[in-house]
């Protein structure tokens, strides 16, 4: 999958003044750039459209970067790199912006050469990271071949039952509503009334005796019953 836009990024800083000069320095690399001065907002933002890079900075009103970056890990359905920007250069402070899941870090004041090249790097490996395989405990979907495979043994769909299957293996762990489903499967068109189910249906049989891996959420919708730990 090659980037054909402009990668995005959030900044997040709450000194207005550097927070303009980093946007500007970015924008003129080619970034596409939004900001936020604020971590409350600055998580909200990124769950709902998760950037190729979020610049963080530590110290903020609202939430704090540390506790952005923790809860955007638990929270966000996949990998945002995140790009942490500090004045403290402790190695307990570094330890700890690690360990809330912090991808790489950058002391104030810093050259904008350095800035620029420690956030292409991570828009980098994290395009590099978005195989067109998705690995589901036992199930391998390759969406750029359109095989699927569970345990090793081929599933045999294809149309919108295919499409069903990525949807959720995409938005794994998440459960997706009813609603959605139709919107990613038949976009504007929407199908007789039973079409879902019948699609359901049939990816659950060619599944076999693994069709408990797509569970119905009584009321919510459908989700991949798979481990968290079982993603790759
Ligand atoms: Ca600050």
């Amino acid at each position: 999958m090659s980037t054909v836009h402009p990668p995005r990024i959030l900044v997040v800083e709450d000194h207005a003044r550097l927070r303009s000069q980093i946007v500007a320095v970015l924008q003129a690399a080619g970034w596409r750039v939004e900001e936020a001065s604020d971590g409350r907002l600055a998580l909200q933002m990124a769950l709902e459209e998760p950037p190729d890079v979020l610049l963080l900075d530590l110290g903020l009103p609202g939430l704090d970067g540390l506790d952005v970056c923790a809860r955007l890990r638990e929270q966000a359905d996949r990998h945002v790199p995140v790009l942490m920007l500090t004045a403290r250069d402790t190695l307990s402070d570094k330890g700890r912006g690690f360990a809330a899941g912090a991808d790489d870090y950058l002391l104030k004041p810093f050259a904008s050469e350095e800035l620029l090249w420690r956030c292409q790097a991570l828009s980098r490996r994290a395009e590099l990271g978005r195989s067109p395989v998705l690995q589901r405990g036992p199930l391998r979907i390759d969406r750029r071949s359109g095989e699927a495979h569970c345990d090793g043994r081929a599933i045999a769909v294809s149309g919108h039952a295919w499409r069903l299957l990525v949807a959720l293996a995409e938005a794994w762990p998440r459960t997706l509503t009813r609603s959605e489903l139709l919107q990613q499967l038949w976009a504007d068109e929407p199908p007789a009334s039973d079409a879902l189910r019948s699609h359901l249906y049939t990816l659950r049989r060619e599944l076999g005796q693994d069709q408990h891996l797509v569970r119905t959420v009584h009321g919510v919708g459908l989700r991949l019953d798979v481990p968290l730990d079982g993603g790759g």
